[in-house]
């Protein structure tokens, strides 16, 4: 099997099936990968599968375990108070975890079969064959794979391949990103809390540790931007100056972090509609290439790791043979689910008052019921 890109959904998806047993190589474009300045949250639902991939406790102890997520109005009034730490570890499952996007990436890199990764692998092509697919790659060179799984992002060749080219939506929003020193911070009589998204009408800050020393703090903002300056840039800096524009009349709290943060960067955040298919003949997506959303929710790795392991269940479920009734049984176990998440995601109302959180992180991939084929995907 081949998998494409190398992300957090692809290296999930990797480990997956090398573990189930099939032989599967990865082609990413990226020469290496860096530590870049960024944090992400990892739920229960996530937690339980990298128990079966012989991760959690290693992020346990790579990531900070947040005892709430609390949201708050830019004035600072609580407006919701989510309860995670060892309520959510005996309610839901497993812990709750932020971390630093690099840690985690790196971790889940480590679960890979030695060798098994190609890099500077940019997938130009794929051509149907009779009993394979060929992949081209910029460089010239070519592989054959029974199956392809495309797990190459917002702007996935391999969806391009099955769909036609269409490039995503900029959804109006940007995020701004920072990581800042916890050691800055000690100067401020102030609380930082370890999970806290500060919201106002149309914009928030969502802000949390992202190393279990908690040494490092980080910031991802929401803001609305008609126009979106960058081309096609994945992010360009930010002054803090723009910052405080932005953010102008929050509590002194965030102002703090605005004043400490080290280097300020801005990225567009794109989407797309959900898409009409999700596998075509022996090639499938995954993640952000199949239903990319704006991350207000903090579950878009996750749900791309969730298709990881359904695809993989599926597949255990059926033998590889019946690889096309495999692909439709996890399309049916995952669409729905999916979709929901991509529009609690992109509507950003997530937590910001108290509700109940089950349904999203009570989820257990290995316990739930395999729905059939032959159901209808709503
Ligand atoms: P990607 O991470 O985009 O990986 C795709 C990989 O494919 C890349 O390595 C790329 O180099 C490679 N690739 C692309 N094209 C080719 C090609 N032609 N040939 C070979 N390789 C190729 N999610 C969470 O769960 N929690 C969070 O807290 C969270 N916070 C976020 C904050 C922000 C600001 C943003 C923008 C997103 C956030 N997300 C979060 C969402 C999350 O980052 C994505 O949903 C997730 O990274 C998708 O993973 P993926 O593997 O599908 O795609």
């Amino acid at each position: 099997m081949a998998v494409i890109g190398a992300g957090l959904g692809g290296a999930a998806a990797a480990t997956t099936l090398q573990q189930a047993g099939y032989d599967v190589t990865v082609y990413e474009q990226a020469g290496a990968f860096s530590r870049l300045g960024a944090g992400i949250h990892m739920g229960p639902n996530v937690l339980k599968i990298f128990r079966r991939m012989g991760i959690e406790k290693q992020l346990e102890q790579l990531g900070s375990h947040p005892d709430y997520w609390f949201s708050r109005s830019e004035d600072g009034d609580y407006l919701s108070r989510i309860q995670l730490g060892d309520f959510g570890k005996k309610q839901y499952g497993g812990a709750y975890i932020t971390v630093h996007r690099g840690d985690l990436h790196a971790l889940q890199m480590s679960t890979l079969k030695a060798g098994t990764v190609q890099f500077s692998k940019h997938l130009t092509n794929l051509e149907e064959l009779d009993n394979g697919v060929r992949l081209t790659f910029a460089d010239g060179s070519m592989a054959v794979a029974d199956i392809v799984v495309g797990a190459d992002g917002i702007n996935s060749r391999v969806r391009e391949h099955l769909l036609g080219a269409e490039a995503p939506n900029y959804s109006g929003w940007v995020a701004h990103r920072a990581l800042i020193k916890a050691s800055a911070l000690e100067k401020y009589d102030l609380k930082f809390e370890d999970c806290v998204k500060w919201w106002s009408k149309d914009r928030h800050l969502m802000v949390y540790y992202t190393t279990g020393k908690r040494d490092e703090y980080y910031f991802v903002s929401g803001a609305p931007q008609a126009e979106w300056e960058g081309g096609d840039s994945n992010f360009i800096p930010c002054s803090k100056e723009a910052m405080f524009d932005a953010f102008q009349g929050y509590h002194p709290t965030v102002q703090a972090l605005i004043e400490s943060s080290e280097q300020i960067t801005k990225w567009p955040l794109r989407n797309r509609k959900p898409l009409p298919l999700w596998s075509k003949g022996r090639m499938v997506l995954l993640g952000d290439a199949c239903h990319p959303m704006k991350p207000h929710m903090a579950q878009g790795a996750a749900m791309a790791i969730e298709d990881a392991a359904m695809l993989t269940r599926c597949l255990q479920e059926t033998g590889l043979g019946d690889y096309s009734t495999a692909f439709k049984l996890y399309e049916v176990n995952r669409r729905e689910r999916a979709s929901r998440v991509q529009a609690v995601s992109n509507a950003n109302t997530w937590l910001r008052t108290q509700e109940d959180p089950a349904w999203v992180f009570g989820y257990d991939l290995y316990a739930a019921e395999l729905k059939a084929e032959t159901e209808t995907v709503a």
